[in-house]
């Protein structure tokens, strides 16, 4: 025993209390002291292992007799010696705690009260292309199993408490003997938690969970990708009775972009101009995801020339810096043009061949120039 100090007083409840009243108190200053709420504080500590114990003494009758008749003494001679630390504790009064702490106390809670961790889940976000590089904010509809609010997860209803169990009588397991073996088996009435539900909660049946509709909030950050996983803690299947419960994934889909298409951090694009602002240069817009950005055309630029704009790409997932953006740009060639249209390019033409045959060159790629030289000597003959 680590304390000297009346357990009525240490609860501030009275002789008389019932056993709620001591339920009620104990479970006030437990998360009053809780160590999670009181890191590294030693006087929360004290207080916390002082109210488990008159809490252990005071709950059960028998030890409440005892201690009412004889005091300390008492219970020196029922075999009662205190908690030895904080797993004792939670490991004897798991479920006060998880009817009110969202957190898990490791393993000693689910051995003693059957409870079961929540499944992970698996959510497919089709997001768009500029939500995957700008990142974006998503509400998700998840239909899953959620903490049940009437029993807070333990699966009681409220007012009942857990008894013995009947089958393995509080042990959890069963022992059979076979010859000269002896054969512990998890008890299969209560599943090893040693304690069985005596009234289960009216809305969950007892499970600690119900299937319900309940909106997640994603942050999606900038620079993401298709097949990018986000983990969102704790957003997953609800545990049975009070587990811990599992994970949501989101799996992103990003839609593909009209006029970009992405290679990791940089981005690609392609542009078309006509074959005559190829030759005389021209200034072209570009929807670029930072907004309209004029794209200058050089003259004489040749068809599948790539431009490329440092830091202008999908910004880094890690924070820093951006990929870049490459504009290739295509010249196209009018199908149909006018008669004048026609008599223009004749014109263009035949300045080009006359250029050329100034530098000493024919066109040895035009068989309409041979023609034209046979007609001209037929004509001459
Ligand atoms: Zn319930
Ligand atoms: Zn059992």
């Amino acid at each position: 025993m680590a304390t000297n100090r009346d357990y009525y007083e240490i609860l501030g409840v009275s002789r008389n209390a019932s056993d709620e009243e001591i339920k009620k108190a104990y479970r006030k200053l437990a998360l009053k002291y809780h160590p999670d709420r009181n890191p590294g504080d030693k006087e929360a500590e004290e207080r916390f292992k002082e109210a488990a114990e008159a809490y252990e003494v005071l709950r059960d009758p028998q030890k409440r007799q005892l201690y009412d008749q004889f005091g300390h003494e008492g219970l020196r001679g029922s075999g009662f010696q205190g908690f030895r630390g904080f797993e004792d504790i939670f490991s004897s009064f798991g479920d006060i705690f998880q009817e009110f702490f969202s957190f898990n106390f490791g393993t000693s809670q689910r051995s003693r009260t059957n409870a079961r961790p929540g499944n992970d889940l698996l959510y497919e976000l089709e997001i768009s292309f500029e939500e995957a590089i700008f990142g974006t904010e998503k509400d998700l509809d998840i239909n899953t199993y959620r903490q049940c609010e009437r029993c807070g997860g333990s699966g009681s209803e409220p007012g009942s408490s857990e008894s013995m169990c009947p089958l393995c009588r509080g042990r959890g397991q069963v022992v059979q003997s076979q010859g000269f073996f002896r054969i512990a088996t998890t008890c299969t009435r209560c599943h090893g938690a040693g304690r069985v539900i005596t009234t289960p909660c009216r809305d969950c049946g007892g499970q600690g969970r119900l299937r319900r509709l309940k909106t997640v909030h994603v942050k999606v950050p900038p620079g993401v990708d298709s097949g990018t996983r986000l983990r969102l803690r704790g957003e997953g299947e609800s545990g049975y009775r009070g587990g811990v419960a599992g994970d949501l994934y989101v799996r992103l889909k990003v839609r593909p972009h009209e006029i970009f298409e992405r290679d990791g951090n940089d981005l690609y694009a392609k542009i078309s101009v006509s074959f005559v602002q190829a030759i005389l240069g021209d200034e072209v817009l570009l929807n670029t995801l930072d907004g309209e950005k004029v794209i200058k055309i050089e003259p004489g630029t040749q068809p599948g020339t790539v431009l490329k704009f440092h830091g202008e790409g999908v910004p880094s997932l890690r924070g820093y810096g951006r990929g870049d953006l490459f504009v290739q740009i295509d010249v196209t060639i009018p199908s149909k043009i006018t008669p004048r249209q026609k008599e223009l390019l004749m014109e263009f033409q035949a300045i080009e061949e006359e250029k050329a045959e100034k530098r000493g060159r024919k066109w040895p790629w035009s068989k309409r120039h041979q023609d034209k030289d046979r007609v001209v000597g037929e004509t001459a003959r």
